[in-house]
C-alpha cells in the first residue's frame, strides 16, 4: 500500500446533520488572541487551515452576550447584529477554500469576568471568581435561565446569518454555563436544574433542542462536552456520569466533540503528557453510545494513529488544535504522501501563552502562525530568491536552522556551519532534560528539510572565526551564535550579580546540559529567570537522584509556566520528588559549602548548606564573531545580520521567528520593510 492508500480512510467525506465535511480532518475550536479585536487576522489564519486541508475549521469561543465578557482576552463575539460582518469575514474565507465553518457559542458564566461590561456574573449557584478579583456570581433564577436560553437562540440565528455551517453548544473545560450546570462542583441547586444528573443535564438538553429548532435545517449542531474532569472520584468520570450524559443526549446533537477537562488537561504539554492520543482511553466509549459522528483530540500528529482511530471505530473525525497550528497543511501533506514534511507540534503551549497574554497567537514550530494577514506570511510558500547569491549561516540553533531552511527554500545556495558535533543548539540541549524530549522535533523537521535540498551544505565541528568566514567567500552572512547563561548571578533581582566567594562550586544550565554534574551534597538551583528552565533543571537533577534545594525570588515555582497551563504541575512535580522549595528569596551570596538567601520582603538573611549552586539568572549574548566581522576594515560582506538569541535572548519560538524573518527580508528593500512593519486593523471611528 502506498502512503496515500494507507491513509485514504482519512479522506472520506462524512455527513454531519445537514452538511457534509469533505474529509475527516477537523480543526476544533482554539483560542488565538486575534478574535473580535483582529477579525481580518483571524479570517486569514482560519483560511490557511482550510487551504491546508482541514475539512472543518472552527472559531474560538464566541461570547454570546455582554454577561459573558472575556476581556481583556480577545475571543470571538456575537452579542448582536453588529458582530455579524466580522464573523462573515471568517466564514467567507473558510468557504472560499472549500471547508465548513463552525462557531463555538459560549456563555462563560462565572468564568467570564465582565471587566469591560461590568455586567453581573451568572452561575448555577452562588460562586466566587477563581481569579483574585473580588467578585461573585449570583445563582441564576428561573428568569435568568430563560433569558440565557433566549440569548443562545439569538446567537445561533446570527451564526447562521454569518454563514456558519456548524453551531456549537459548549459544555467543556469548566468554562461555560452548560458545563457548570452539569457538574456538582459548581451546581448545588435544589430545583429541576440541580441534583440528579437528569436535572443537571436539562440546560444542555434545552440548548441543543432550541439551537436545532432555530437553525437545525441549515446548520449542524455540535456538542462539545468534557467526558472526564480528570479529578478521579472527586469529579465527573468518563466511565460513570460522563458516559451517562452521552447516553442521555446521544442522538440530540449532529456531532459529538469530546475531550477532557480542564483546559490544562485537554491541552496537556508533552512535559507532563508525552503520549500522542493521550485522551483516547477517556473518549473511546462515545461511539458505542451514539450513532452520530464523533471528533476527539489528544495532540494527534501521527497519520498511522489517526487512521487506526478511524478504522477501530473510535473517532469519525481527527480533531486538532495544536497540530493544526504547528502545521496548517498537515492534511494535505498526508494526502500527498509527504508525511516527513509534517511540522509536528512539540506540545510546548507557547501558542496558549499568547492567548493567556491577550496577544496574537504564535507557535514554536510555525513562525507564520498569526502572521498570515498582518505580514502576509504563508507557511508553505516563500518568495523566490532575487539574485544568484550565496549565504552563510553560522550556528545551528533554532534561529540558524530556520534561517538556513527558509533561505534554501527561496533558492539561495546556503552553507550552514555549526561549531559542535551536532546540529540544534539550545534545542538539543534542552531536549535532553527531563520531560522535554519532544522539543527535538524543532531540529528534526529542519534538518530533514535541509538534507533533502541540493542547494545546501551542512557542516558540524566547524567553529568559524572572522577570517574563516571571509575566506569562505560568501557575500551574505547570518550570525546565529546564540547565548550562554551567566556565572555571576546578574539577573532580574540583581543587576550587579551576587558576591561569589573563591572556591564556590558554581554551575550554569549550559554545564548541566553538557553533562558536567555538581558533586554530591545539596545542590541549590537558583532561579531568577523565573521562566521554565530553572524548574526543569531542578526536576531533572532530582530525577537523577540528587538532593535539590530550589530558590527563587518568585512566590511560586516557574511563574512563566502559568501562561502555558503547567505551573501547578511543575510545582507538584518538584514537591513529589522531594525538592525543598525556598520561595520569595534572592541569592545574597555564595561561599564554599553555603549559600546566603535574603527574603524579598523583609531583607532578612539566612544561610543554607549546599555543595554547589546552579545559577539560572540571565543570558549573555554570544557576539564575538559578529563583533569581529563588524570591525573589519574594507569588509567584502554585503549582508551581515545577527539573529536569534545572539541578537535578543528569548524563547525558542522567538529564535525561530527571528531566523524566519531574516530569511523573508533578505534582499527586500529596507524602506519597504520599515514602512510595512506590519498591517494593523485600525479601529473604525464611525459611530454605530
Ligand atoms: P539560537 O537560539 O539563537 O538559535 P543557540 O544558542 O540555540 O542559538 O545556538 C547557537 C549555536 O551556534 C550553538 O549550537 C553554537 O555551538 C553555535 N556557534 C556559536 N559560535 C559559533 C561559531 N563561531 N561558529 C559556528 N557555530 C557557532
Ligand atoms: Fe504545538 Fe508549541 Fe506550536 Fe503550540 S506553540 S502548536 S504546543 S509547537
Amino acid at each position: 500500500m502506498s502512503g496515500a492508500d494507507e491513509y485514504s480512510v482519512l479522506f472520506e467525506p462524512v455527513k454531519i446533520g445537514p452538511v457534509t465535511a469533505r474529509n475527516r480532518f477537523y480543526q476544533v475550536p482554539h483560542c488565538n488572541g486575534l478574535g473580535h479585536l483582529r477579525p481580518q487576522a483571524e479570517a486569514a489564519m482560519r483560511a490557511m487551515k482550510a487551504e491546508g486541508g482541514w475539512a472543518v475549521v472552527s472559531t474560538q469561543e464566541a461570547e454570546i452576550h455582554p454577561t459573558s465578557d472575556l476581556s481583556p482576552y480577545s475571543e470571538n463575539r456575537i452579542w448582536d447584529d453588529q458582530d455579524i460582518p466580522a464573523l462573515r469575514l471568517i466564514t467567507n474565507s473558510i468557504h472560499e477554500k472549500g471547508s465548513l465553518a463552525a462557531i463555538q457559542l459560549a456563555h462563560n458564566g462565572h468564568h467570564a469576568q465582565n471587566h469591560l461590561t461590568r455586567a453581573p456574573l451568572l452561575a448555577p449557584s452562588e460562586l466566587v471568581l477563581q481569579t483574585p478579583y473580588p467578585k461573585q456570581a449570583r445563582a441564576m433564577d428561573k428568569a435568568d435561565i430563560r433569558e440565557f436560553r433566549k440569548w443562545h437562540r439569538a446567537a445561533a440565528r446570527r451564526s447562521r446569518e454569518a454563514g456558519f455551517d456548524i453551531v456549537y453548544v459548549y459544555a467543556g473545560h469548566h468554562m461555560t454555563l452548560p458545563h457548570h450546570f452539569l457538574l456538582p462542583q459548581f451546581n448545588d441547586r435544589t430545583d429541576e436544574y440541580g441534583g440528579s444528573l437528569e436535572n443537571r443535564v436539562r440546560l444542555t438538553r434545552e440548548l441543543l433542542e432550541e439551537t436545532k429548532e432555530e437553525v437545525g435545517d441549515d446548520c449542524a449542531i455540535a456538542l462539545r462536552f468534557a467526558v472526564d474532569e480528570m479529578l478521579g472520584s472527586e469529579g465527573m468520570q468518563a466511565q460513570e456520569e460522563g458516559r451517562a450524559v452521552v447516553e442521555l443526549l446521544a442522538e440530540l446533537p449532529d456531532l459529538w466533540d469530546v475531550n477532557v477537562a480542564d483546559w490544562s488537561n485537554d491541552s496537556a504539554t508533552t512535559r507532563f503528557e508525552p503520549r500522542d492520543g493521550f485522551q483516547t482511553t477517556y473518549i473511546e466509549f462515545v461511539k458505542q453510545v451514539t450513532s452520530k459522528p464523533v471528533v476527539g483530540v489528544g495532540r494527534l500528529t501521527s497519520p498511522d494513529l489517526m487512521a487506526s482511530l478511524v478504522r477501530k471505530g473510535i473517532l469519525d473525525f481527527i480533531g486538532a488544535a495544536r497540530p493544526s497550528i504547528a502545521d496548517p497543511f498537515l492534511p494535505n501533506k498526508i494526502r500527498e504522501d509527504r508525511i516527513e514534511e509534517i511540522r509536528e507540534c512539540i506540545g510546548c503551549n507557547i501558542c496558549v501563552s499568547s492567548d493567556s497574554l491577550g496577544v496574537p497567537i504564535r507557535c514554536t514550530q510555525n513562525p507564520t502562525m498569526g502572521e498570515e494577514w498582518r505580514r502576509k506570511w504563508h507557511p508553505e510558500i516563500i518568495e523566490r530568491r532575487v539574485n544568484e547569491e550565496a549565504a552563510l549561516v553560522v550556528g545551528s540553533g533554532p534561529a540558524g536552522l530556520e534561517c538556513a531552511m527558509q533561505l534554501a527554500r527561496r533558492g539561495y545556495e546556503v552553507t550552514l556551519a555549526e561549531a559542535k558535533y551536532e546540529f540544534g543548539g539550545r534545542v538539543m540541549q534542552e531536549a535532553a532534560l527531563t520531560g522535554l524530549s519532544a522539543w527535538k522535533r524543532v531540529t528534526d523537521h529542519r534538518i530533514y528539510d535541509l538534507q533533502q535540498r541540493g542547494n545546501v551544505q551542512l557542516f558540524t565541528d566547524s567553529r568559524l572565526s572572522a577570517s574563516e568566514v571571509i575566506e569562505l567567500g560568501m557575500p551574505n552572512v547570518f550570525v546565529a551564535t546564540g547565548a550562554k547563561w551567566r556565572r555571576d548571578g546578574r539577573g532580574k533581582s540583581a543587576f550587579h550579580g551576587a558576591p561569589i566567594g573563591l572556591g564556590s562550586q558554581i554551575f550554569t544550565p549550559d554545564d548541566i546540559v553538557a553533562g558536567v554534574m555538581p558533586q554530591d551534597g545539596p545542590i541549590v538551583v537558583y532561579d531568577d529567570d523565573q521562566a521554565y528552565l530553572g524548574g526543569v533543571l531542578a526536576d531533572h537533577l532530582a530525577q537523577v537522584g540528587r538532593e535539590v534545594v530550589f530558590v527563587t525570588p518568585a512566590s511560586i515555582v516557574s511563574p512563566f509556566t502559568e501562561l502555558t497551563l503547567e505551573q501547578t504541575k511543575v510545582q507538584r512535580s518538584l514537591l513529589e520528588k522531594g525538592v525543598r522549595l525556598n520561595l520569595s528569596q534572592t541569592l545574597a551570596g555564595v561561599a564554599p559549602g553555603q549559600a546566603t538567601l535574603q527574603c524579598v520582603y523583609t531583607g532578612r538573611e539566612n544561610s543554607i548548606e549546599c555543595s554547589s549552586v546552579v545559577l539560572v539568572t540571565q543570558r549573555m549574548r554570544e557576539t564575538t564573531l559578529y563583533d569581529e566581522l563588524c570591525g573589519l576594515t574594507a569588509s567584502p560582506l554585503k549582508t551581515l545580520e545577527l539573529i536569534g538569541d545572539a541578537a535578543n535572548p528569548g524563547l525558542i519560538a522567538d529564535a525561530v521567528y527571528s531566523g524566519h524573518m531574516a530569511a523573508r527580508n533578505f534582499e527586500r528593500n529596507a524602506d519597504d520593510i520599515d514602512r510595512e512593519f506590519f498591517r494593523r486593523e485600525v479601529i473604525s471611528l464611525e459611530s454605530a
